[in-house]
């Protein structure tokens, strides 16, 4: 799609085609990162290095690719859609339609479970598999299983852990929550248990009613938002089925919406009485993360 904003097909230097997007991108939302991030995406360099040296040439058949990248940026797809990446704690993960984009406020899910340096850990939602990767890179003798209802999120997961050199120790599986888990994994008498010491989830927690109405619910998987009616459905489910999955002393860690905190703590004591039951705000205050802690023993990894 062409847009006014461009000038008429002519040599391009770097610092023409960003004033060009810019115009293009006027009322979407950070104009100036998005013209920049594409253009380097599509000249393949870095985007400090394309604001080092504005006059780079870009080459017709990369003003054209630019030119498209950039109209769809104006019409609300996300950025990380359009450069196939995203970075997320500190690393780079491979992000396409079928999955959630990771979001920065997710990074505190990762360092509240990096503070527990758990070894078995389950990952419920997996999606871009980013939370799983994130521990795995970050906890070397962690092995992880890492689970999504999507057979297209399982693909993408799969390819980031080849990426960041993790895929050993992570096994993927098809599964609505917890219920295709193997039960040989599950504790019985004279087999020791290797129950989890951390169950952790992003899961769909936008409340179904406001989700028709949201710009983020244009873009991104509906199957990654939908929280059922109030948004707590699937939480709720994952706390009520979790019980017999987890080692003594483990965790849950779990993302919930900004006002969410105190029913998915009420969700969480119906479910785990016993347990210490908290909610972490993110950067912004709003609440974020419901972390249950088990009482009993922590055995190391
Ligand atoms: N953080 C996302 C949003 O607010 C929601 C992610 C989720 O439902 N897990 O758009």
């Amino acid at each position: 799609m062409k847009t006014s904003a461009w000038p008429p097909a002519a040599p391009l230097a770097a610092r023409a085609a960003l004033s060009a997007a810019l115009a293009a991108l006027a009322g979407a939302e950070s104009p100036t990162l998005t013209a920049q991030a594409l253009l380097a995406h599509v000249l393949g360099i870095t985007r400090s290095r394309l604001l080092a040296h504005p006059e780079l040439p870009v080459a017709p058949d990369q003003r054209a690719a630019y030119e498209q990248l950039v109209a769809r940026a104006a019409l609300g797809e996300p950025l990380a859609y359009l450069t196939g990446q995203r970075e997320f704690h500190g690393l780079d993960f491979l992000v396409e339609p079928g999955v959630l984009v990771p979001r920065p406020e997710t990074e505190l899910l990762v360092d509240l479970a990096l503070a527990r340096r758990p070894g078995r850990i389950l990952d419920v939602g997996t999606g871009s598999g980013c939370i799983a990767v994130a521990l795995a890179a970050n906890l070397p003798q962690a092995v992880i299983t890492a689970v999504d209802l999507s057979p297209a999120a399982l693909a993408v997961a799969r390819r980031n852990a080849r990426r960041h050199g993790v895929l050993g120790r992570l096994t993927f599986l098809e599964s609505d929550l917890l219920s295709a888990l193997p039960a040989s994994s599950l504790p019985a008498p004279g087999r020791p248990a290797s129950s989890f010491q951390l169950i952790a989830a992003n899961l769909p927690y936008v409340d179904r009613g406001a989700l028709c109405d949201l710009p983020v619910a244009r873009h991104e998987p509906w199957l990654a938002l939908d929280g059922g009616p109030g948004g707590l459905a699937l939480v709720g489910r994952l706390l009520r089925q979790a019980g017999p999955w987890l080692a003594p002393g483990g965790a849950l860690l779990l993302e919930i919406g900004a006002g969410q905190g105190p029913a998915a703590q009420s969700l969480a004591y119906a479910a785990f009485p016993a347990a210490r039951c908290q909610v972490h705000p993110d950067l912004a205050g709003h609440d974020r993360v419901l972390e249950v802690a088990l009482p009993g023993p922590v055995r190391p990894a």
